[in-house]
């Protein structure tokens, strides 16, 4: 079995793959086998007789791990085992890990996670001046990068920042208060708690005796430093990935994980793979193109093995319009003439930039999924089913109690939640527990009886329901509805059509949940979802479209890429990085196997206005386009130049660029530039 299983590598693959005491890194570009190789180990090791529940492979999103269990599962007779290796994502790991080991905090592990939206809320709820993104971003760096609140507060040099350092402090104890979760606890308590407590950290590795990652180049310090505690006993640490394929650096990740593995694990064995299976020649030779503009990296040998195939096509359209018309089009010619829509994938760098595609899809009548886009789980009225199934199985939960205390409307106001929750703060009680707890002539006192009312009548139907929930999910989830009648609340509302659509599907989908997991609870259920919308959602034979982040180690036959202008490809602005945004690149056009389509608008409809584009400067380094020299050629202008002008008089052509049917050249007249059609000038 093992030597059938390994036929299908190449020399350098089956090495790698055979490969099985010490560390390990394969490090290749696009396209080499790298997924491919760590499949087929895992089947290998299987295979020889090594228990599959010593084995872990990590990788970062949800459609990655499904994809690579469908491809190792397949590999080996699922049936002679009793276990199957636990192949993931390193949040779900943390997951797995915390509802075992979160007591080793003294905290119970009855935790819930939130979400990005939900930690933005708390945030704006302690802090109103400094922007709710920045505080999200700082804290996530803070974490990422192991430091505490009282650390951050020492290291913080500006006012702003001992700020941020604080509410980060207060943010921390609120978590810990209220048993939340964020993200990146994920994978940040799980090191603490292996950090501090050694024998468990040797009892975990030995319990993984083999643990792989795809897509090392994207880890983090804080993934790296969890990595080594995980195989402490035995360095039995495989992993692959490409230096040219590192897109998070923004969250955190560092390169230099995979350029010193090495150093960091002594005695690794590093297999080089050189051969591109994925793509046509013509394909690959652009993509290498677009990346030798970089000066930071390895740089790596990667030839291509299959034919040469078409020439890229490179659509120009007047606006979004125009552009997801053309697509359109050639996507309904590909499905008729027998293409499989799950081959076909439409990839953009910034997620706004799906809305008129999604918009012509369903005109057109044509099934999409959007993988990782404009969350389910983030529809506010997902949120607030969400946050009453927390409430129900967390009633310290008083982030969730503030979310839904007066949806539907009871007539609770705002001034009425304050109330409640200072009177939770200085009691240091939940606010459910005090409605539960006070008697009724209190709660009048404190917000009247009218209200007080309301929420003795709001605690009983919660604890009815309860109950309920202990005895049975589905006759919950009956009364649930009947009890709050949410979904009843958007009728006659003027979206409520959709939202309740949304509400009936969510319905069904936890349904499903239990039907599938009887064994589960309500609690595993928002927990799991908690994970699937941060990273994404895919299945059935639709056309993909999603961000080329979502497209990480994805392939797709027929590809499209949209949206090839400066400003949204390259992303310019704040904290942008040109190389960052160039290996994006080099992901994105490594994705295609057989055509591929690259697309640019002159204007874009983008945050409530139009927006005159330039193409991107991409096309012109992967070679697809000319630069503007040949625009200058064309022209019979070119830089240098002298021309004269009626009224300015003699100057020197700084730029020609395309507008319209003329040409648009910047003059230098004796020191002031000036923009002039190039129909106004001589040249001399
Ligand atoms: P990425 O960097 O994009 O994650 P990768 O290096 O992980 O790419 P894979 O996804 O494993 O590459 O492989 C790319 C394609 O090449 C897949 O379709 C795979 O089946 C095919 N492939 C890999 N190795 C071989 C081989 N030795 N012979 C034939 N096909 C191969
Ligand atoms: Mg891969």
């Amino acid at each position: 079995m093992s030597e059938n299983l390994l036929s299908s590598l190449n020399e350098s693959q089956k090495i790698a793959a055979q490969h099985i005491d010490g560390p390990l890194l394969i490090l290749a570009g696009a396209g080499s086998g790298k997924t491919k190789t760590i499949t087929t180990r895992l089947a290998y090791l299987i295979s020889i007789g090594i228990d599959p529940a010593s084995i872990l492979t990590l990788t970062f999103t949800n459609k990655a791990a499904s994809e690579m269990r469908e491809r190792a599962f397949n590999m080996f007779d699922s049936s002679i085992i009793n276990r199957l290796p636990l192949l993931c994502t390193f949040h779900k790991f943390g997951l797995l890990f915390l509802k075992f080991h979160m007591d080793e905090l003294n905290r119970k592990n009855n935790f819930i996670i939130i979400d990005t939206d939900d930690k933005k809320r708390v945030l704006k709820s302690m802090e109103k001046d400094i922007p709710a993104a920045l505080l999200v971003s700082e804290i996530s760096k803070y974490k990422n990068s192991l430091l505490t609140p009282t650390e951050a507060k020492k290291n913080a040099q500006l006012k702003l920042y001992e700020q941020i350092a604080q509410i980060y402090e207060d943010y921390e104890n609120y978590l810990e208060k209220n048993n939340l979760v964020d993200f990146d606890d994920l994978l940040l308590l799980p090191y603490k708690i292996l950090k501090k407590n050694e024998n468990l950290a040797k009892q975990i590795s030995q319990k993984y005796q083999y643990i792989m990652v795809d897509e090392y180049q994207d880890t983090n310090e804080l993934q790296y430093r969890l990595l080594r505690l995980l195989c402490s006993s035995h360095n039995n640490l495989c992993v692959v990935g490409d230096d040219d394929q590192s897109i998070y650096g923004w969250r955190g990740a560092t390169i230099k994980n995979i350029l010193n593995f090495s150093e960091h694990f002594e005695n690794t064995l590093v297999v080089k793979l050189e051969e591109n299976y994925r793509s046509t020649d013509t394909i690959l030779n652009h993509a290498n193109q677009l990346i030798e503009h970089n000066r930071d990296r390895l740089g790596k040998k990667l030839v291509g093995t299959r034919v040469k195939g078409d020439a890229i096509r490179v659509y120009e359209s007047h606006d979004e319009n125009e552009e997801t018309r053309k697509i359109i089009e050639d996507i309904k010619s590909l499905i008729n003439s027998g293409e499989n829509p799950k081959n076909i994938a439409i990839l953009f760098r910034v997620n706004a930039l799906s809305r008129s595609l999604e918009e012509g899809f369903n005109k057109a009548g044509l099934n999409y999924k959007l993988v990782g886009g404009m969350k389910f789980y983030e529809r506010s009225e997902i949120k607030d089913l969400i946050a009453y199934f927390r409430l129900l199985t967390n009633s310290n939960d008083n982030f969730s109690v503030k979310r839904i205390i007066n949806k539907p409307k009871r007539g609770l106001g705002k001034t009425t939640i304050d109330k409640l929750e200072a009177k939770s703060i200085e009691s240091g009680k939940s606010i459910f527990d005090l409605i539960q707890q006070l008697e009724a002539d209190e709660i009048s006192s404190l917000v009247g009886k009218k209200n007080a009312r309301t929420l003795k009548v709001f605690e009983a139907s919660v604890l009815d329901l309860k109950e309920l929930l202990s005895e049975s999910k589905m006759k919950f989830l009956d009364s649930f509805e009947e009890t709050f009648d949410y979904r009843a609340s958007y009728d006659n509302l003027p979206d409520g059509f959709e939202r309740q659509a949304n509400i009936d599907e969510f319905y069904g989908y936890i349904r499903d949940y239990f039907i599938q997991n009887p064994n589960l609870d309500l609690k595993d259920f928002l927990n799991d979802i908690a994970l699937e919308s941060e990273n994404d959602d895919y299945s059935g034979e639709a056309v993909s479209m999603m961000s080329i982040h979502a497209s990480k180690g994805l392939e797709f036959k027929k590809l499209f890429i949209v949206g090839m202008e400066e400003g949204f490809f390259p992303l310019t602005g704040d904290g942008s990085d040109l190389e960052e945004e160039r290996r994006l690149g080099y992901v994105a056009l490594t994705r295609a196997m057989d055509n591929l389509t690259l697309s640019f608008v002159h204007s874009r409809f983008y945050k409530g206005k139009r927006t005159s584009l330039v193409k991107s400067r991409f096309l012109t380094e992967s070679g697809l386009i000319k630069g503007s020299l040949t625009i200058e050629k064309q022209s019979g202008f070119k830089k240098g130049d002298l021309v004269s002008h009626k009224i300015f008089g003699m100057g020197r052509i700084e730029k020609a660029v395309n507008a319209g049917k003329d040409y648009k050249l910047t003059i230098n007249f004796g020191g002031t530039h000036r923009d002039i059609l190039s129909s106004f000038v001589e040249k001399i």
